[in-house]
């Protein structure tokens, strides 16, 4: 760390080229020559809107965790959680963990449900941006207390904590250099890191649904 911005974007415009990634990377680098223009003039500046980028993906990731956060703690009310999955719990590729941690999560929650319908309203979301770092995930368990999700999920998964609230503040919007690169290369924004697990859908007793995401409000991030 210890970079400023416009150093953090060439090392990350420098990964991109490295990988082959040219059309990327100078969209990257036009997003940063637009940005004296950006401080200069009063019209509508050019952004590359990429989720890599330095400035762009800071905003949107300030966003997305501003807008989880409001969808957990509008939903959950008094019953929201933090789930922190330890380090030696995480595979070496980051953005594949967030794909097994979204259906590890959704399966977590849908066998809990053919158990205690209760468990079909609790939704969890979070940003996997800070990858040397324990995750955390926000949960909304709005008909169970918090003693009753606390002993199921500790129950279920030895390795997950769970801690009564919501995390103290919102992500880092930087990312490291070789995943910011990761990411931007995917082009998908924000997406590939990005958990959502709305409730389920159907209150039918021991149906198993694929919670579409659709069903919900949805945080108002973009
Ligand atoms: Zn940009």
């Amino acid at each position: 760390m210890g970079l400023t911005n416009s150093a953090h974007q060439e090392k990350i415009i420098q990964h991109l080229q490295v990988d082959g990634h040219h059309h990327v990377a100078d969209r990257l680098q036009r997003c940063a020559d637009a940005l004296v223009g950006r401080h200069r003039d009063g019209g509508w500046p050019w952004r590359c809107g990429s989720a890599g980028c330095c400035w762009c993906g800071a905003r949107l990731l300030r966003r997305w965790s501003w807008g989880l956060r409001t969808w957990i703690s509008e939903t959950g009310g008094e019953n929201v959680a933090t789930i922190t999955i330890p380090l030696s719990a995480i595979p070496d590729d980051w953005l594949y963990l967030t794909l097994c941690l979204r259906r590890s999560l959704r399966d977590l929650r849908d066998r809990a449900a053919r158990q205690d319908d209760r468990w079909r309203s609790v939704m969890f979301a979070g940003l996997i941006c800070e990858p040397e770092k324990p995750v955390e995930i926000m949960v909304a368990h709005p008909a169970i207390s918090a003693i009753g999700f606390s002993s199921m999920i500790t129950k279920r998964n030895p390795l997950r904590v769970v801690r009564t609230g919501l995390p103290d503040g919102l992500v880092s919007p930087r990312l490291p250099v070789a995943d910011a690169a990761r990411l931007a290369s995917c082009r998908r924004g924000i997406e590939p890191i990005r958990i959502i697990i709305p409730r389920q859908r159907t209150s039918v007793p021991n149906v198993e649904v694929v919670a579409s995401g659709m069903d919900e409000p949805m945080p108002m991030a973009f």
